[in-house]
């Protein structure tokens, strides 16, 4: 570990300016960037490890500045992708846990920064207060706003965020708006965020063709770059949204998808899916052009200067972690940015906003030894980026037979922690409980397995699990109203009704005012055949709240099938 490497006559973008240096050596010594100069004039040590550089270029690591960390099965793809650093947009305990075992050397994967967990519902202004200062005390990085904060509490929140010395980044919150939102120094984390409302104002979240209006682009440009905020452009999710809801057969057909585990590639298909069959032609019709749109405020953002950052909303809505930075990359070109503009929203520009920029982002002596070996000039074509030839990641090199190898141990890998977990819950729930909080964070997987331990050993095992728990442990996320729910949808997409309905009535029990439990119940017993019983809890769903999240489509369900 401690061995120091060289890159020999190697090709250098330094990334502080548009600028390559040829025949250069770069040393690296106990994680860090030591030295960089010509080659001939730069002392290697004796015992370096010597990397050929002829014909290749040594860059910085990339940053991914929207991720959402699913399962730590996942972090080696960041790795072999060349993604040294990863931003975590909706953060729980077990990111800050991973985070630490990686910078331990413990665990092998990007550096990890993170926003506490979202900001997704309007609260009091002392409520978000509290929830900011509960963040900033567990160590998170930032605060992730959301569409539903308010217009009272959204000034006390980003206050209390910025005396805390958090990083704010996130939607545009819809009721404060766009311009409260540029006011208050907030980042944004899609361009799509723009076009929602600084393009549509005072219309929530209806897409209507006539928003996408070119002639109002440099003025917004303006207006984003005079804020002073950083913007995460996110095109190539959004490209992957329209593709999905277009041709969704062609987008599982994708190259990369089988890297994802097979609890978040379940998400994706026909039923599951959470764009395809759902949209009317009208909206469609907004999604396919609202697209190039945004490639075109990509670039009119980039020439009124605002610092651009590459992010991809990896891992659980369709890209797939690592491989869809170089997607984004490619856009970034496509939408008329050079490749140095590419790169530097993948290194400089990030390492800015996160306030470290002595710390990472460039080649240069005391940076972060975060690398990547590539062959060709990036600069002419930015593709290259896409042909490593090795990555170190905090001084530690993986050349391309390293990164080959630990990419074809992932599936493998995402199917042992399943299988693990299958084999705890039948032996000891508590532990299975409690490893769920700590590899499934967002709560993606642990319905998956209990679908398929409750396919094994009948519907009743369900209870019994959650009776356990309640007693043991109190805290387990399995417990929770979330968790239940997605476990119902999973059972109901395996077409296991028992075990579905068993799941959706046990939600409703231990959440008796949760309109969308009613909801969900009576969406599992439509899909049943029990019409009568879905009537019943769509009615029931309704009275708990007149205009909760699915209502619209609960009434048009119930005029569907009258009694
Ligand atoms: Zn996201």
């Amino acid at each position: 570990m401690d061995r120091p490497v060289a890159f020999m006559d190697v090709a250098v973008l330094p990334m502080d300016s548009e600028r390559r240096l040829e025949h250069q050596v770069v040393v690296v010594q106990a994680g860090r960037i030591t030295a960089l100069g010509p080659l001939g004039r730069v002392r290697v040590p004796r015992n370096a490890l010597r990397v050929r550089g002829a014909g290749r270029t040594l860059l910085p690591g990339l940053t991914d500045t929207h991720v959402h960390l699913a399962t730590p099965t996942e972090l080696p793809l960041y790795l072999v992708n060349g993604v040294t650093t990863v931003f975590n947009l909706d953060g729980r305990p077990a990111h800050l846990h991973w985070r630490q075992q990686v910078e331990e050397g413990r665990r092998l994967g990007p550096r990890i920064l993170s926003a506490g967990p979202t900001f997704s519902e309007a609260m009091t202004p002392a409520a978000a207060k509290a929830k900011v200062d509960a963040i900033a005390a567990a160590g998170y990085d930032a605060v992730k706003i959301y569409n539903q904060v308010g217009r009272e509490e959204y000034p006390a929140l980003i206050a209390e965020a910025k005396s805390k010395g958090l990083l704010i980044m996130g939607h545009v919150p819809r009721k404060p708006g766009f311009e409260a939102t540029m006011a208050a120094g907030q980042s944004l984390a899609h361009a799509e965020e723009i076009v929602y409302t600084a393009f549509n104002p005072g219309v929530e979240e209806t897409f209507g063709l006539a928003a996408l209006d070119e002639a109002k682009l440099p003025a917004v440009a303006r207006r984003v770059a005079e804020s002073g905020v950083s913007v995460t452009l996110t095109l190539t999710c959004f490209h992957d949204i329209d593709r999905q809801a277009r041709d969704l057969d062609a987008f599982l057909k994708g190259p990369n998808i089988g890297y994802l585990p097979a609890w978040i590639q379940a998400g994706l298909r026909p039923g599951a899916n959470r764009y395809h069959g759902r949209y009317n032609p009208t909206d469609l019709a907004f999604i396919h052009a609202a697209y190039p749109f945004q490639a075109k405020l990509a670039k009119a953002l980039s020439d009124a200067g605002v610092p651009l950052m590459t992010g991809t909303d990896a891992t659980n809505i369709g890209p797939v972690a690592g491989f869809s930075l170089h997607q984004e990359l490619e856009e970034l070109v496509a939408a008329g940015l050079t490749p140095f503009q590419a790169l530097r929203a993948a290194t400089t520009a990030p390492a800015a906003y996160f306030r470290r920029p002595g710390e990472f982002g460039m080649v240069a002596p005391g940076q972060r030894a975060d690398l990547l070996l590539v062959d060709g000039d990036p600069l002419k074509d930015i593709r290259r980026v896409r042909a490593l030839e090795g990555v170190m990641a905090k001084g530690r090199w993986t050349d391309k037979a390293g990164l080959a190898s630990l990419l074809a141990a992932v599936p493998a890998a995402h199917a042992a922690l399943r299988a693990g977990l299958v084999a705890d819950f039948a032996t000891d729930p508590v532990t299975a409980g409690r490893r769920l909080g700590e590899e499934d964070p967002l709560g993606l997987l642990g319905g998956d397995v209990l679908a398929e331990v409750m396919t094994r050993e009948g519907a009743g095992v369900y209870g019994r699990i959650l009776d356990v728990l309640r007693q043991a442990d109190p805290a387990s996320p399995l417990l929770k109203e979330e968790v239940g729910n997605n476990l119902g949808y999973a059972l109901l997409q395996r077409r296991a009704f028992t075990q579905a309905l068993a799941v959706f009535r046990r939600v409703c029990t231990d959440f008796p005012r949760s309109a969308n439990a009613e909801d969900s119940l009576a969406e599992g017993l439509a899909k049943s055949g029990d019409v009568p019983g879905g009537r019943a809890h769509y009615r029931r769903a309704l009275e708990l709240d007149p205009a909760y999240g699915n209502a619209a489509e609960a009434r048009k369900w119930l005029e569907a099938h009258p009694d």
